[in-house]
C-alpha cells in the first residue's frame, strides 16, 4: 500500500511504494535552519517514489555531498538527498497518513536548540548515527 503526500501548494506530490527506513529527527544546524526547527525525515529508494511536479522543486546545495529539495512556490521543504546514493530522505511532514511510521531516532543533538527537550524514548545520538 503506497503513501501519498504533497506540498502545502499541491504543485508538488508524491507517492512512495515502499519506505526503507523509519522518521529520523536530525537537530542540525542546517536542518533547523532550513525547517525553523528540527527535521523528521523518512527515507525511501528513489526507484520507490514517484514525484508529480518536478520542475517546481528547487534543490538547494547546503553541503558538498547532500541537496535539500523544497517547493519553490510555497516553500514545504520535502526531500534530502545525498550524492551518489539510491535513497532520498522524506520529510514525514508532507506524507498524508495513515503512514505506519515512527520516529525511532534523533541525531545532531550536539546541535539542538536551547528552547526544547527531547523527551521521547527514541535513542539519541550527539552527531550523525
Ligand atoms: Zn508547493
Ligand atoms: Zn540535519
Amino acid at each position: 500500500m503506497s503513501v501519498s503526500g504533497s506540498c502545502l501548494c499541491g504543485r508538488v506530490k508524491i507517492e512512495v511504494a515502499r519506505f526503507d527506513r523509519d522518521v529520523v529527527a536530525c537537530h542540525c544546524v542546517q536542518c533547523r535552519k532550513q525547517s525553523g526547527h528540527h527535521f523528521a525525515a523518512t527515507r525511501a529508494q528513489q526507484d520507490d517514489v514517484s514525484i508529480t511536479g518536478e520542475q517546481d522543486i528547487k534543490w538547494f546545495k547546503a553541503s558538498k555531498h547532500a541537496e535539500r529539495g523544497f517547493c519553490q512556490h510555497c516553500g514545504s521543504v520535502m526531500f534530502w538527498k545525498q550524492r551518489e546514493v539510491s535513497h532520498i530522505s522524506i520529510l514525514a511532514g508532507c506524507l498524508d497518513g495513515p503512514t505506519g511510521l515512527k520516529l525511532t531516532r534523533h541525531i545532531f543533538t550536539d546541535d539542538k536548540g536551547d528552547y526544547y527537550d527531547i523527551t521521547d524514548d527514541a535513542d539519541t545520538y550527539p552527531q550523525a548515527d
